[in-house]
């Protein structure tokens, strides 16, 4: 089995446009939604409206992937951490000093997600699935960095190209498709200050639930005795609110990550 996991980013539909023209060989792509209350909404917008029929009009089957429960229900990252009575600390809040907690959330609703999939159609230590990950020039590193399940081999079509990210956008635009944005949960702690900037200017609707998340973020940790240092979803040690507005032109160089998700 050969397949693409597909974040929805630009590296992502660079990759898609790719397999349309066949430049590689790839005719699946696994798209691990990690909740439409989770997932940014333009990516999910993007994924239905642009992706899929493109996909389709190509041949190549784009699968949207949820995480299910044991009882067959969906389950989603937001709906985990705002679950009654739930202990969950899931994303990888920021700490006083601006480091970046433990996480649960790539794993479980990404890689797991992506991994039964793929054990389901067949894959497995013996017979490994070729997963290929869209990864540039320009973020090499995250290659070195990835994890290598026993039912996958782990492919970066992008870095055999030689393609950066502007090279994929070069290749959406020519394809005559519209760029997708940053494909990340819209409360990602790993969202830079500048994301957050542009979302308090443009989605203030998303930037309340995310001031509000975090409030909650810390009733959980108090609540589960996890200590009563508070955590912050930006890097500033302060409330979002709080910090978005005074950090407006404090931080010039502020660059963190560039895709904002866990690249798997
Ligand atoms: S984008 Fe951020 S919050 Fe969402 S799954 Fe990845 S690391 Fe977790």
């Amino acid at each position: 089995m050969k397949a693409v996991s597909f974040g929805g980013g630009v590296q992502s539909v660079g990759l898609l446009v790719l397999a349309a023209r066949r430049v590689i060989p790839y005719r699946t792509f696994l798209f691990a939604n990690v909740g439409d209350d989770s997932e940014d909404p333009a990516t999910l917008d993007y994924v239905r409206d642009v992706a899929q029929p493109y996909a389709a009009k190509h041949g190549i089957q784009l699968h949207t992937l949820d995480r299910t429960t044991r009882a067959g229900e969906t389950e989603t990252l937001w709906g985990r951490m705002m679950r009654q009575g739930s202990r969950a600390l899931p994303i990888p809040v920021r700490m006083s000093n601006g480091a970046p907690g433990t996480r649960g959330c790539t794993r479980d609703f990404k890689i797991q997600v992506i991994g039964r999939h793929l054990r389901r159609h067949g894959a497995s230590a013996a017979s490994p699935a070729t997963v290929a990950v869209g990864i540039s020039l320009d973020e090499v590193s995250r290659a070195a960095n990835r994890r290598t399940e026993p039912y996958e081999r782990v492919t970066y079509p992008l870095l055999d190209l030689g393609m950066r990210r502007t090279d994929c956008q070069k290749v959406i635009a020519d394809e005559g498709l519209p760029m997708p944005g940053k494909s990340a949960c819209w409360f990602c702690p790993l969202k830079p200050l500048s994301a957050w900037r542009e979302m308090r200017r443009d989605r203030p609707h998303l930037f309340l639930r995310a001031c509000s998340l975090e409030e909650a973020l810390n009733e959980t940790r108090i609540w589960a005795g996890k200590g009563n240092d508070p955590v912050f979803l930006t890097r500033t040690g302060r409330p979002l609110a709080e910090a978005v507005r005074k950090a407006q032109d404090e931080l010039p160089f502020d660059v963190g990550c560039d895709s904002g998700w866990c690249m798997t």
